[in-house]
């Protein structure tokens, strides 16, 4: 391991992903000290094990790498530069810390964050992840890595504790670029598969048939295969658990308000992935944020009853 590797991570949120992603730093043998500002996340990484402090800046003096795991680009920001008067982690940390973001946050704001790390004397990635609460539970997350070379293999041997596949996308941003991407597939065609079902049947098709088709024919995709949206041809499915989540409605639409804004910076005609985030957007607010995405059929259908 390298001397970053090795030494004290700082690691800032211990929601429903960062807190079991810290569990299974300690397991591996890193030294972890963590901060959240809700008392029972802190108390919750007690118990198994984890130091905790009282603040983000105790966290971060004396770490070599501080791992943040927030809901949004805000977050990262407002904590790397500091806010009310509060000093930066970057002010506080010591020189040539690696800053190592795994939240899922606006390609722009991982750009943004990686400008002033460097800007501060520091190193810079950042790695969204796949995979989930189950994943991050397992240690079996994928991340998407935008780093300096040299930087990626520091961190490689930290994220392998927390993940299973670890890939290098290409410099600062391009981790969360091509979390964006993959997403605005998964939320386009969960939306797409969903519609087809709803009209086959109204065209009287059983789901069963139009799954043996589809799943050995062009239309063969992981909404359709993994986790298609009606119960019955895939068992582990959501669909057959009521649409618990799996991947919530809620987190569908964030990342596809992250898509819509990396379209609109680019430029590009992306009309498909604006539908899908207008979409997910109402599927949230109506009753959806809590469940799986693949519960988007049951507002298609419901919209399709004459
Ligand atoms: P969460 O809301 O459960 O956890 C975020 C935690 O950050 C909270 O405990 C909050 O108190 C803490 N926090 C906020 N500001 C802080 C600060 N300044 N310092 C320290 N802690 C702070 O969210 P989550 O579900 O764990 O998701 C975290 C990130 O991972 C998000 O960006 C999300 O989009 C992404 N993600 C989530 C999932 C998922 O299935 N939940 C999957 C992939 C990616």
């Amino acid at each position: 391991m390298s001397d970053a590797a090795s030494g004290t991570i700082a690691f800032l949120g211990l929601g429903h992903m960062g807190g079991p992603m810290a569990v299974n730093l300690v397991k591996a043998g890193h030294q972890v000290v963590a901060y959240d500002p809700v008392p029972a996340a802190l108390e919750t990484a007690r118990e198994h094990g984890i130091a905790t402090v009282d603040s983000a800046s105790e966290a971060v003096a004396g770490a070599s790498v501080v791992l943040t795991m927030l809901p949004s680009g805000k977050h990262v920001l407002d904590a790397y530069r500091g806010v009310d008067g509060a000093p930066g982690l970057l002010a506080v940390a010591a020189p040539n810390t690696l800053f190592l973001d795994c939240s899922t946050i606006n390609v722009d704001e991982a750009r943004e964050a990686a400008s002033l790390a460097v800007e501060a004397g520091h190193r810079s990635v950042d790695a969204p992840v796949s995979g989930g609460v189950v994943g991050a539970e397992a240690g079996t997350l994928t991340f998407m890595v935008g780093a300096l070379p040299e930087d990626f293999e520091t961190v490689k041997p930290i994220l392998e504790h927390m993940g299973r596949r670890i890939v290098h996308c290409g410099e600062h941003g391009a981790g969360q670029a091509a979390k964006v991407c993959n997403n605005m597939i998964l939320g386009v065609s969960m939306i797409a598969v969903s519609e087809a079902f709803v009209l086959g049947e109204k065209l009287g098709l059983t789901h069963q048939a139009l799954f043996d088709v589809a799943s050995n024919a062009s239309g063969q995709c992981w909404a359709l295969t993994t986790n298609c949206p009606v119960p019955g041809p895939v068992p582990t499915s959501p669909a057959n658990r009521d649409y618990q989540p799996g991947f919530a409605g809620a987190l569908m639409a964030k990342d596809l308000r992250l898509a819509v804004n990396a379209l609109e910076s680019t430029g590009v005609d992306g009309q498909m992935g604006h539908l899908a985030s207008k979409i997910y957007d109402a599927f949230a607010a109506e009753g959806g944020a809590g469940r799986d995405f693949s519960g988007i059929i049951t507002d298609i259908r419901d919209k399709s009853a004459k």
